[in-house]
């Protein structure tokens, strides 16, 4: 029981292709999160599954049944688009019970399903409105109210947080985790945002180009990237990856020498800011550089320093008041935190 994309390839009139020979399967009642950058297919994904647009090749199932031609209103699912689309000239009320008008439910079943609904997602008060008349927050509610208003097996939302300003994405994405426990139902989300992708998802398919290139669960995505691709993609600031070479157990580039468990040959070295620690100048297996800029973002620090081999980031939360710009200190890299790429494919070596 689950959605499948089996060999998908969406190929728009103009020549772009959007997906290319997706595969993704997951079950029923998960939280699954799209990630990845701009125009990698997260959109086209959603539309196709949701049956508004439709495949070039290979198909789409759901719980075993090929629904690659189902026109949209069979498909059991609801959609949250960015812009909410709400029907402007409708009551918040009339917009919610949409779905259940066209799918001729008794005034009275609507009566008590929109109150509910409207109830779970705190906006009873709100039902005689126009949307017009709502905030960011109570429309993206409206939304989803109405996405979920006639009980959908699966709940598509494509970035349905991105209008919304900092602090009531922050809340909305704590409501959604609720409204996601509480339902049980499937969710798929679009998200640019990776802090989203981390706190939602039972599991985050990372896509690039039309093609998955990760699909795990957030802590795995995190701490064993596929590839350099989601390595940098994924944490913030990003992973330093270093591009060198390990000559007789040392890894080298630019000024950075250190002791790997690796074969001789050209390898890229990852780890992350938040993973470096931060010791005094010329503490013994510790690599000394002159930091370069230095910035506050309380309660961390991040200093940043020029290696001959790339910038490179280090994140920490001890006090750095007393560290100037120009100042050599010490940066141990911890054996674990290390990640090594193929050097020319990038894929990470085990
Ligand atoms: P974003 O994060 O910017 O929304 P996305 O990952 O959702 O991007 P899609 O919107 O799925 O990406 O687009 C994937 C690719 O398909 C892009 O190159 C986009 O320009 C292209 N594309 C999307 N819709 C169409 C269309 N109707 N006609 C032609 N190309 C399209």
């Amino acid at each position: 029981m689950g959605v499948s994309f089996r060999e998908v390839t969406k190929k728009f009139s103009d020549g772009t292709k959007a997906l290319d020979r997706l595969n993704l399967e997951f079950d029923q009642g998960e939280f699954i999160v799209l990630l990845g950058p701009s125009g990698s297919g997260k959109t086209t994904a959603c539309r196709l599954l949701a049956g508004l647009e439709t495949s070039s090749e290979g198909r789409i199932e759901i719980d075993g049944k090929d629904i690659t031609h189902l026109p949209p209103r069979m498909r059991g699912i609801g959609m949250v688009f960015q812009n909410y689309a709400l029907y402007s000239h409708k009551s918040v009320f009339e917009n919610i019970a949409y779905p259940l008008r066209i799918r001729k439910v008794g005034n009275a079943d609507i009566e008590s399903r929109v109150g509910a609904i409207a109830e779970l997602l705190q906006i009873g008060n709100y039902l005689h409105r126009k949307p017009a008349q709502l905030s960011g927050g109570q429309a993206q509610r409206v939304a989803v109210a109405r996405a979920l208003v006639w009980e959908p097996t699966i709940c598509v939302m494509d970035e349905p947080l991105s209008n919304l300003d900092a602090l009531l994405r922050l809340h909305m994405r704590t409501e959604l985790n609720r409204l996601y426990r509480r339902l049980g139902k499937t969710f798929v989300f679009v998200t640019h945002d990776q802090e989203e992708a981390m706190t939602l998802a039972t599991r985050i398919a990372v896509l690039k180009d039309g093609k998955l290139v990760q699909f795990d669960e957030p802590r795995t995505i995190y701490r064993e990237p596929a590839n350099r691709f989601v390595a940098e993609f994924m944490g913030r600031p990003a992973m330093n990856t270093i591009e060198g070479t390990v000559t007789d157990g040392i890894f080298r580039a630019g000024n950075i020498a250190c002791p790997v468990e690796r074969p001789d040959g050209p390898v890229t070295l990852g780890i992350r800011p938040e993973q470096v620690e931060l010791v005094e100048a010329g503490s013994e297996g510790a690599i000394t550089l002159a930091v370069d800029v230095r910035e506050l973002i309380e309660p961390d620090t991040l200093l940043i320093f020029q290696t001959g081999a790339g910038a490179f980031t280090v994140r920490t939360q001890k006090n750095c008041d007393h560290i100037e710009v120009g100042q050599p200190v010490g940066l141990r890299f911890p054996r674990e935190a290390l990640h090594y790429f193929d050097a020319s494919t990038g894929e990470r070596l085990r």
